[in-house]
Formats: structure tokens, C-alpha cells, sequence
């Protein structure tokens, strides 16, 4: 049982339903939001649905209540299954991650920091100092990452446009002592465009908010959610904090500044900023540099091109300088200690708060490169959950019997299969010089996955808007060339400033030197997700799954086609059944005991058999549940939930 919980707030474990259909599952889930409940299990995955209101759960009282103690001894939490994740690496050397998925504005990113806040409040009891310095790295990273990283979307007042994976090191004592971070994917395109409502990176914001406060005496700020002059006070803080020198932080804000007026096209104050001559900006927005033969010759860009080039210098500069950002940070909270590296023993915690589906009218690269990893993200859950069954059963020496599922391999491989996968095709297709590329990546594809079952062309679907636009699993994609003009990396490498030329080293290879093509964004982020994904399939996981409960960010509404949707391609309730396919609970033997050894008169108060797996024995034969039950090595496993029910209520009856 996941919790004695009454039954008036649902069942606080889905595995616990009487019948597992999606009926059942979403009146639970519906129950338990519209009773506050907001966390519910499946076995050890948490189920998340965003509140849109202040919860009073995470205080300094609740951390108390689940600090070491087993998941259904307490109500569902995420503090539960970071606890979960801590012990799993403490107590059996492990290393965990907890991988938290769902769409924009699901509550992924509040999830990942609470269970960060867990974490460092239940750790380093001695108060060591270089431990609290590094917990605080840590945690004033988070703020750091959201100015840089995060924006204003219709669905979300702070959505993170980039996936991060952060792992947490700790020391034999369990205490944090270093840590690591990922990015992934950048929404570069955010700089130059935003949609209607919505807003470029708070990054922006803040400095110009704290420019017009400073420059215009009677401006004030507009009343909205966000409050961009008490964040940038906030972001410059932890960046001073975080080790960032006046100097880094001084050309932060005016690559900010550049970006900006890169797109009121003043190329004089650009020259300043970049510390670069007027003229080679003039010249690297207009012209670009060819080899030809053995001539290098100037060749003026067309309107179109130069506003291309402009826009492509505009997305790469902050994306350049994102990852320069994430890189420093690095270099501070990496674990530092050598004994600690090499001696010690040295254990992570990751945390994954990684972008959900996400399905527009118009899709772009980007989209494709999150839809894609999101099935490689779920391929790799089922997987897991799976493999984590088994393995306990096998630990336990209990007979598995092997579980079929929906195996969406067959997705994976048409995005990222060698000479055959979409990847490839578009790899292909950047090849081709010119404006050819487009239709080129197209008729790669059409001619290569004609055939796939999940891929639909504009031949076969009339409704397509253009020729360059195709279908997966019925989701429409479009998608473009995006070049950086080699004449850019030059310019910004030959900057007298030293923070910008370290940005972009590649700037250093003339024209004449330029012979290996660059890797392509495609290429990069396949590779990325190939990575994390050995790197999470090594690693003992804990899931939250989290729910986005109406699009209205309303704290009482419940839609329920939305919510369907969600749990139907999460997976939710092929992960009950699998839960239940085996055995629905499991728990150790004196745990056991203690919870329901007063309802036989063998195990009350006490028992005087030889172990307490005996004893369990001997309580499951006097109730006539044998035939529902396993007896593992250090645990008794229950098969149906039925069972459970009824020790419950035989317990109730007696306390
Ligand atoms: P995601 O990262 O999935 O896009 P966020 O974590 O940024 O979503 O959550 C979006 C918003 O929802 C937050 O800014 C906050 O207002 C609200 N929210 C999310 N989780 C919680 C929570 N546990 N308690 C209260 N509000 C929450
Ligand atoms: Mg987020």
C-alpha cells in the first residue's frame, strides 16, 4: 500500500485500482487534483499534476516527514522518490537519476528544484563549509540558467527553451561536493522571433528594464508576473556568487546589447561593443568571403541573404554565449577535490528536466529535434521499468515472466538510423550548396521512407502547406537551412575582447584553412541524445511524470481531454500494467510485519518464529492469501491489489 491514506482523496497508487482502464485511471487522477492531492504513484513513478497555486507541502516540516523513510509509509511526493534516489545511492553505492517529463508548463522545472531543495536540506548534517558552498553553486545556478535560458511562452510565464540534465556528486559521507551540467537544444530562433504573447529571453528584458530605470526618471516597470529589474539584480548576484568576473559579465550584457541592436541594424555601436572596427562589421553583415580555386574574393550578399546572415549571427551569438554560461558554471561546481576523484568514493544523483512533446500548427526543427527525443526518452522508460522489474525479481529469486509492450523503436529508427534515418537525409541534403537544399532534404526523404508506416510526404497528403513539409506519427514538420557565414566566426574571433574571442574559437581558421565541414545542429543533437540515453540507461532511475491540468494555469480546473491525452502518450497506463503484470507491492519483511502484525494472533504483539519472513508466513496463511503471494530473499511480494485492500481493511478494523 502506498500510504494509509482514506480513500475519500482516491487511491494514492494507480497500481491499487480495481481494474486498470483509462476510465479509472482519470477519475483518480481527477479526484485526487480536485482534492489537493496533486502527487500519486505508479509502484515508484511519481505522477505530478501541476497545481497552479501555492501548495503548503514543501516546507521544512515536510522534508522531515520523508527524510529516510520508505515510499508508501507517507503520502505520494516528490520528496519520496528524491529520498528514494538518495538512499539508492547511499546506502547501495548507486548512481541514480530521476528523469522528469512533460509538456510546457507541466511543472517540470518546479519539480526539478524542489527536489534539488531536498536535497540540500537533508545532506551535510556536519555543516561543512566547502559542502555549503557547493549547494549553493548549485542552487544559484538554476536562477542563472532561467534568465539565459527561459522566456515568456502563451503556455508558460517561465518555460525553459532547453533541456537540461544536471548530475549532483556526492562524497562517501553522501554529501554534495561537485556537480555537472548538460545542455541541450537552445530555442535559438527565440531571438529573432517570438509569437504573438510571447517574449524573447528574460535575458533581454532585465537588462533593458534596469537601462531605461536607470536612463528615463520616470519609468516604471509594467505590472506582469515578472519582474525583470528585481531579477536582473537577482542574475547578476548568483553570476558574481557563481565566480563570473566584472569582465564576463560585462561582455554578457553586451552580446545582449549587440543582438539587440543587430536588429535595428546600427552597426557603429556593434563595432564598439564587439570591440571590433566599424568597417569589418559593415563588411561581414554585406559581404562573405569565398575561395574559389585559388582566388579568395568578396562576394555582396543579396537583401535576402544579408538579412539571413544578420538573423543567423543574431540566434548564434546567444546561443554561443548560453553554452559559454553553462561552461563557467561548470568549471566552478565541478568536483574539485582530488582525493574525492580519485580515492573517494564518488557517486551521482542526475536530474533531467528535459522539454515534453510539443505539437504547433508549424513545426519546426526544433520541435522535430524535442519530439524526437521525447520517443527516445519514453523508449528508454519502458525499457527501464522493465528491466528494474526484473531485476528485483531476479535479486529476490522470484520466477519473472517476461511483459510485451508498444516498442516505438520503429519511431527512433526513422529520425536516427545510419544512410536511412531522417538525420541522415537532412545531413545529406546540407551538403548541397544553394537553394536547392530544401527540396533536395525533401526528396531524399521521399524517396528513402516513401514507405515507413509513420511517415506521410505531401504526395500522399494533398493538405500539406509546402513541398519541403512532411509528417510523423501525423505531427506536421518544416524545416530550413541554418548557416553561420564563416565571415561572422572571423569577426568575432579577431575582437580585442578576450571573453568574445574565447566563444568562438573556430573563427581562427582563415578562408583558405576551412576544408572540414562543421558538424550539423542535426548531427550534434542526435549524438547529445545518444548520449544521455547510455548515460540515463547506466544509472538506477526514479520518474516523475508530470500533468498539465488546463491552459488557463487555473488552480480548479480539471480538462479532461487534456489530461487524457497526456496520460495516453506518457504511457501512464501501460506502466500500471506492467506494475501490476507482476507483482502489484512489494515490501521487506519486518516492514511488513509492522504494519499488519496485528491481525493474527501469531504475530501479535510480537512473534517467536524463527525470522521474520516466517512470521509473514504464517500471518499470509492464517488470512488465505497464499496463493497470492511470493516470498523473496528480504521481501514478500503481493500479486493484486485485491489483497492489499483486504489487509488494509482488517487493519483498520483492529486500530
Ligand atoms: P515546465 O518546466 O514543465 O514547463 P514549470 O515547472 O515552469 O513548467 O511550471 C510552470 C508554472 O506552473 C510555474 O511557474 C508555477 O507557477 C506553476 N507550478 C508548477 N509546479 C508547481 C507546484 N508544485 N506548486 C505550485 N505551482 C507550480
Ligand atoms: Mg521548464
Amino acid at each position: 500500500m502506498a500510504e494509509h491514506e482514506s480513500l475519500e482523496f482516491g487511491k494514492a497508487d494507480f497500481v491499487l485500482l480495481d481494474s486498470v482502464s483509462l476510465e479509472e485511471f482519470m477519475a483518480n487522477l481527477k479526484l485526487r487534483f480536485e482534492k489537493g492531492r496533486i502527487y500519486t504513484y505508479i509502484g515508484e513513478v511519481v505522477v505530478s499534476v501541476n497545481p497552479y497555486r501555492a501548495m503548503n507541502i514543501y516546507g521544512r516540516d515536510t522534508i522531515e516527514q520523508y527524510k529516510g523513510r520508505e515510499l508508501y509509509e507517507r503520502p505520494p511526493h516528490l520528496f519520496a522518490i528524491a529520498d528514494a534516489a538518495y538512499k539508492a545511492m547511499k546506502r547501495r553505492n548507486k548512481d541514480t537519476c530521476i528523469v522528469i517529463s512533460g509538456e510546457s508548463g507541466a511543472g517540470k522545472t518546479e519539480a526539478s528544484k524542489y527536489i534539488m531543495q531536498y536535497i540540500a536540506a537533508i545532506t551535510n548534517p556536519g555543516q561543512r563549509a566547502e559542502v555549503e558552498r557547493v549547494k549553493n553553486m548549485l542552487l544559484k545556478s538554476n536562477c542563472v540558467l532561467e534568465a539565459f535560458g527561459n522566456a515568456k511562452t502563451n503556455r508558460n510565464d517561465n518555460s525553459s527553451r532547453f533541456g537540461k540534465y544536471m548530475d549532483i556528486n556526492f562524497d562517501f559521507k553522501g554529501d554534495p561536493i561537485g556537480g555537472h551540467i548538460n545542455n541541450y537544444l537552445l530555442e535559438k530562433s527565440r531571438v529573432i522571433f517570438q509569437q504573438e504573447g510571447e517574449r524573447s529571453f528574460h535575458s533581454f528584458y532585465q537588462v533593458l528594464i534596469v537601462l531605461l530605470i536607470h536612463s528615463v526618471p520616470s519609468f516604471s516597470p509594467p505590472q506582469s508576473s515578472i519582474n525583470d529589474g528585481a531579477d536582473f539584480k537577482a542574475v547578476a548576484d548568483a553570476m558574481k556568487v557563481i565566480g563570473f568576473t566584472p569582465d564576463e559579465i560585462q561582455t554578457v550584457y553586451k552580446v545582449l546589447a549587440t543582438i539587440l541592436h543587430l536588429n535595428s541594424k546600427v552597426v557603429a555601436v556593434i563595432g564598439v561593443l564587439l570591440a571590433t572596427k566599424e568597417e569589418n562589421v559593415g563588411k561581414a553583415l554585406l559581404y562573405r568571403t569565398v575561395a574559389t580555386g585559388r582566388d579568395v574574393i568578396d562576394k555582396q550578399h543579396t537583401t535576402q541573404e544579408a538579412s539571413y546572415g544578420r538573423d543567423a549571427l543574431a540566434k548564434a551569438m546567444y546561443e554561443r554565449m548560453f553554452c559559454w554560461i553553462v561552461g563557467r558554471i561548470n568549471d566552478v561546481i565541478e568536483v574539485k577535490n582530488y582525493d574525492a576523484k580519485v580515492h573517494g568514493k564518488n557517486t551521482v544523483i542526475g536530474v533531467l528536466d528535459i522539454y515534453g512533446f510539443e505539437i504547433f500548427q508549424n513545426n519546426s526543427f526544433e520541435q522535430f529535434c524535442i519530439n524526437y527525443c521525447n520517443e527516445k526518452l519514453q523508449q528508454l522508460f519502458i525499457q527501464l521499468v522493465l528491466r528494474q522489474e526484473q531485476e528485483e525479481y531476479q535479486r529476490e529469486g522470484i520466477p519473472w515472466k517476461h511483459i510485451d509492450y508498444f516498442n516505438n523503436q520503429i519511431i527512433v529508427d526513422l529520425v536516427e538510423l545510419q544512410h536511412k534515418g531522417i538525420f541522415s537525409v537532412l545531413d545529406e541534403a546540407c551538403m548541397t550548396v544553394g537553394k536547392v537544399t530544401d527540396e533536395v532534404f525533401l526528396q531524399g526523404l521521399n524517396s528513402k521512407l516513401a514507405k515507413h508506416a509513420h511517415y506521410t510526404s505531401r504526395k500522399v497528403h494533398k493538405s500539406l502547406e509546402f513541398d519541403r513539409d512532411f509528417r510523423i506519427r501525423g505531427v506536421q514538420y518544416c524545416m530550413n537551412k541554418d548557416t553561420l557565414f564563416q565571415d561572422f566566426k572571423r569577426l568575432l574571433y579577431n575582437s580585442s575582447n578576450p571573453v568574445l574571442k574565447m566563444m568562438w574559437p573556430e573563427g581562427k581558421l582563415s578562408i583558405t584553412e576551412v576544408t572540414k565541414r562543421p558538424l550539423t545542429a542535426a548531427t550534434l543533437f542526435k549524438n547529445s541524445m545518444i548520449a544521455l540515453v547510455e548515460n540515463l540507461a547506466c544509472k538506477e532511475p526514479y520518474y516523475v511524470r508530470c500533468i498539465k491540468p488546463n491552459d488557463v494555469k487555473s488552480p480548479l480546473l480539471f480538462e479532461y481531454e487534456r489530461c487524457r491525452h497526456q496520460v495516453e502518450y506518457l504511457g501512464l497506463l501501460e506502466n500500471v500494467r506492467v506494475r501490476r503484470a507482476g507483482f502489484a507491492n512489494r515490501q521487506e519483511y519486518p516492514r511488513f510485519l509492522q504494519r499488519y502484525k496485528m491481525i493474527s494472533e501469531f504475530t501479535w504483539p510480537n512473534h517467536d518464529l524463527p525470522s521474520d519472513k516466517e512470521a509473514v508466513k504464517r500471518l499470509v496463511q492464517g488470512c488465505g492469501f497464499e496463493h497470492d503471494v511470493a516470498y523473496g530473499k528480504t521481501k514478500v511480494f503481493v500479486r493484486t491489489p485485491r489483497t492489499l485492500f483486504c489487509l488494509e481493511e482488517q487493519r483498520d478494523e483492529m486500530v
